[in-house]
């Protein structure tokens, strides 16, 4: 395992593919939650603390393939 692995998980959004689904919301309900308009707001310090399988769920169920997996700093 890399040093990279072992930092915490942030999500990054195409906001050129997410149409506000808001399936993320739903799988990561802790760490997004949807704006009036229904497209996800992201908390990552909250995300960086989730189970590392469960944001992998949610970049991996995405149906725009909007969501990407980064490292955090
Ligand atoms: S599941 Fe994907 S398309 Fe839907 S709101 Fe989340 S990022 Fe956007």
């Amino acid at each position: 395992m890399s040093a990279d692995d072992q930092r915490p998980a942030n999500l990054a959004i195409d906001w050129t593919r997410c149409d506000g689904h808001g399936l993320c919301a739903a799988l990561l309900p802790g760490s997004i939650r949807l704006d009036d308009w229904g497209y996800p707001v992201l908390d990552q310090a909250r995300i960086a603390a989730a189970e590392p399988s469960d944001v992998k769920r949610a970049v991996s169920v995405c149906p725009a393939l909007a969501l990407r997996l980064t490292r955090g700093q």
